[in-house]
């Protein structure tokens, strides 16, 4: 049975968590800042990545690591790894951030900012897991479904679709077997997770 993060079984601090998932120990960042100032992000967040690293650093504050798991920052990082080439201690902080987002995910914890993020990762998972490749216009209409931003972006439909940028039917990979396989696969693999 696999055991989520608040179980009582698992009382380990975030960070330790983070360790054992990712290979990322926070606590060997110095906090020099090279990755807030690089990242694209940093402005819009609210906390950027030292600060997520170092929320997590104070182990004996819980409220601290609830900060960055609550935090939009986690959902706005694009994984870009801007971050990683310019820290000196070679800190994965985007592998960090995955985990945060699953964490955050399995103890509800998510941002209420973070809904239409969710949404568009939904609808483009759902694109590929369907037809194995990017179907524009079914994710489009799976996001609007789940965000209900029904007239965002109308009035590029048009021309995007006049420019043969928008199908209207979703060209798929021939080996389905194999797709269903790998989504199977990832699930799995997802469950049994530390
Ligand atoms: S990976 Fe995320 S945190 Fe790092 S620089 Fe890119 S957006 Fe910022
Ligand atoms: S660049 Fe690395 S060491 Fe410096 S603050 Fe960021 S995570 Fe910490």
């Amino acid at each position: 049975m696999s055991r989520g993060p608040d179980s009582p079984h698992d009382r380990r601090v975030l960070a330790d968590r983070v360790l054992e998932r990712t290979g990322v120990d926070v606590a060997r960042c110095y906090q020099c800042g090279k990755c807030s100032a690089g990242c694209p992000l940093a402005a819009d967040m609210d906390f950027p990545p030292s600060q997520i690293m170092h929320l997590l650093q104070l182990a004996d504050f819980p409220e601290f690591a609830e900060l960055a798991l609550r935090s939009h920052t986690i959902w706005l990082c694009l994984t870009c790894e801007l971050c990683f080439c310019r820290c000196p201690m070679e800190l994965d902080i985007p592998k960090l951030m995955d985990a945060l987002r699953y964490e955050s995910r399995a103890q509800k914890k998510v941002n209420p900012k973070a809904r239409d993020i969710i949404a568009f990762h939904r609808a483009f998972l759902d694109s590929v897991r369907y037809t194995g490749r990017l179907f524009e216009m079914g994710q489009v209409v799976d996001y609007k479904l789940r965000s209900g931003h029904f007239l965002q972006d109308m009035l590029q439909a048009p021309w995007m679709f006049f420019a043969g940028k928008l199908h209207l039917l979703p060209e798929r990979v021939r080996d389905r077997r194999l797709l269903k396989r790998m989504f199977a696969k990832t699930l799995k693999a997802k469950e049994s997770r530390p």
